[in-house]
């Protein structure tokens, strides 16, 4: 089960079925199969109580055959290096995936943020960015926010590299607040992203959003903007899951009315118009679309067998294990995978980096009609791979993804 779980095995299997079935050149494989760089740096620093704490933190670039390095930066107290590793090369694949012009990176940080006042997570923020400060710029290496980080922590990120550079430059970060450079539809991007593919595929089986019940894990981010848009549209959602328990409604949960709840009482449970279940139980619930937006690891040689799902949209990075994919394959499940899912967040990015440097900004409207435009688009290259190659979705992302890196590195040839 370890193996099963670890991070970088599973990018490395998926790597592997995808690179053979391309007969990619065995030294090429090499290449891809290594991060380009990675950077790990202790960070001291001084607790509220006068404490001296070291902190640990990592920013690994995957690659940057297409462009600068690309993606967000975790505060975790599970965080390693490489589970780091896994999510930048999956950034990779990811920026591969919707054709946008980035490599992959990714960066975390050992820490708790539950037990940290806004002024630790400041100072670590700051120290972090300010060790990595010479690897990082827009055309070098672009965070964004990820687990437990946010549009501030962007903001302090900006600011040191700016001070450090003596010029404000907004471009070095996406995922900042609107009034320093953010972009309109970055907050809701990730979950209008799936909102996107998911509809795409319900086209694929001739089914409607009114007829379609959606089990969301993780109310984030990522699951509560999923949750709420893919609820405005029509969608019936009977389920959220949190990390202390869940809530069931069949005829579908009021997400406005959930949201306020958890944000009012800390939690997802006790809401008053649904009834309280446990995790497993509502993971294994029958509905069209399962939603996993937490963490790595939720569909996984124990769970899979059990599901009870069509189709499982994944917002998350990595939430089904490279075992679990063959079960859902035999089971018929129809997976839309991480790496295009979830792609609507670094395709926001982008969009973010664009008008940065551009000095120019799109209204809302503008950003999700371009997003659709990527989503759709990207949906469709990977439907075709998957008929071309006869292969799962998976797969077919990978070969789209790996087809595209591998293109851009031929072409640069090898610096030698
Ligand atoms: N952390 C997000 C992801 O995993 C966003 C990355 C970005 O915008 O660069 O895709």
């Amino acid at each position: 089960m370890e193996t099963e779980l670890n991070p970088w095995l599973a990018a490395e299997t998926r790597f592997n079925r995808a690179a053979t079935l391309l007969n990619m050149d065995e030294g090429l494989q090499k290449v891809l199969r290594t991060p380009s760089r990675e950077i790990t740096v202790y960070i001291p620093v001084l607790l509220d109580d006068g404490r001296l704490e070291v902190f640990t933190g990592y920013r690994v670039q995957h690659s940057i055959a297409r462009g600068p390095g690309k993606g967000g930066i975790r505060f975790a107290p599970d965080v390693s290096l490489e589970e780091v590793r896994a999510l930048a090369s999956w950034m990779t694949w990811k920026c591969a995936v919707v054709n946008i012009p980035f490599g992959g990176a990714k960066g975390g940080v050992i820490c708790d943020p539950s037990v940290l006042s806004q002024g630790e997570l400041e100072r670590i923020t700051r120290r972090y960015t300010a060790d990595i400060i010479e690897f990082l710029g827009p055309e070098k290496d672009v965070p964004a926010p990820d687990m437990n980080t946010n549009e501030q922590v962007m903001a302090w990120l900006m600011d040191t590299y700016s001070m450090h550079t003596r010029q404000t430059t907004t471009a070095v970060v996406t995922g900042k607040p609107l009034d320093l450079g953010g972009s309109r539809g970055r907050r809701e991007a990730t979950g209008r992203g799936c909102m996107i593919v998911a509809l795409q595929a319900l086209k694929r089986f001739d089914m409607t959003p009114e007829n379609t019940r959606v089990v969301v894990q993780g109310f984030g981010n990522v699951g509560g903007m999923a949750a709420n848009l893919m609820s405005k549209a029509g969608f019936k959602i009977i389920s959220v899951i949190e990390h202390d328990g869940a809530v069931y409604n069949p005829n579908g949960l009021d997400i406005e009315a959930l949201m306020k709840h958890a944000r009012e009482s800390g939690s997802v449970v006790d809401f008053a118009e649904a009834e309280n279940m446990g995790r497993d139980e509502a993971l294994l619930l029958e509905c069209e679309i399962l939603l996993p937006a937490a963490k790595e690891n939720v569909i996984t040689s124990v769970t899979a067998p059990k599901l009870r799902c069509k189709i499982v949209c994944e917002g998350a990075n990595g939430p089904t294990t490279a075992v679990a994919d063959d079960i859902l394959k035999d089971k018929g499940i129809f997976v839309i995978p991480d790496i295009l899912a979830n792609a609507g967040g670094v395709t926001v990015s982008y969009f973010e980096w664009v008008q940065d440097r551009q000095g120019f900004f799109w209204n809302e409207e503008l950003v999700n009609t371009r997003l659709e435009e990527i989503m759709v688009n990207a949906f469709h290259d990977l439907m075709a791979y998957r008929e071309k190659h006869k292969v799962i979705n998976r797969t077919a992302a990978y070969m789209l993804a790996l087809d595209r890196v591998y293109f851009a590195i031929k072409l640069r040839g090898l610096y030698a």
